[in-house]
């Protein structure tokens, strides 16, 4: 009933640049899994040796399975790191543990927009599964209040989508800046490790854009942008 072929045709430059960053990211990845780190850590005595520089002291580092899992838990305090990534030794292992003691160092600072982020994920999540429902349900009984509703439920994903912007761009840069600092890494290494996590970034951008592009959608197929037309 809601198969559009327009929608995809709205998405396509979102989805183009995350088909476009997803590749980046398995090539940069592997790129950089491919060179072993001078300092010969493992990515988890990197994260260690980056929270004892920056004297955090009540974070936890375990490993999780999975490809990229990779993830810094706020509420338990503790950094999951993939086998490749808490094993290996390589400039990607490096780079991706020091990205996710980013995120760390932002929680332990109070860093602004991660704590809107972390405040913004349950009631985007409620979001993203309850919009397309209110929408649909509105644009087939043209009932415009529900299509309302759906849109901004959906208005919920984009800002989380915004906001997690600055929040993974800040945790690349901390992470490139403490490996330096630190001596962790050279410059050429720090240049391999920047590839891998700009490609992370990018697909951070392309689920930005498609989120906006997927609500300027909804807005005009509920009448709420430039006049309905059916
Ligand atoms: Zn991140």
């Amino acid at each position: 009933m809601f198969f559009d072929p327009l929608y995809l045709l709205i998405i396509l430059p979102g989805v183009l640049l995350a088909l476009y960053a997803s590749l980046k990211v398995k090539s940069s990845f592997a790129r950089a899994s491919a060179i072993p780190s001078q300092a010969g850590w493992t990515g988890g005595q990197v994260a260690q040796a980056i929270l004892d520089a920056e004297g955090i002291a009540d974070v936890q580092i375990e490993p999780v399975q999975g490809y990229l899992s990779d993830h810094y838990d706020p509420r338990a305090k503790v950094l999951r790191l993939s086998p490749d990534v808490y094993r290996g030794r390589s400039l990607a292992a490096a780079g991706v543990a020091a990205h996710e003691v980013g995120h760390a160092i932002q929680h332990a600072h109070g860093y602004g927009p991660l704590a809107v982020r972390n405040a913004v994920v349950p009631v985007a999540s409620i979001g993203s599964s309850l919009s397309w429902v209110f929408i649909i349900i509105g644009i087939g009984m043209a009932l415009q209040t529900l299509a309302i509703i759906g849109c901004a439920l959906f208005t919920l994903v984009v800002i989380f989508q915004v906001v997690n912007l600055p929040v993974e761009f800040n945790a690349s840069r901390r992470a490139r800046q403490v490996l330096l600092v630190n001596g962790i890494v050279g410059t050429d290494e720090d240049h391999e490790i920047g590839r891998v996590l700009n490609a992370a970034a990018m697909t951070y951008v392309a689920a930005t854009l498609t989120a906006i592009l997927t609500l300027l959608y909804y807005l005009w197929r509920s009448g709420l942008l430039g006049g309905r037309r059916d």
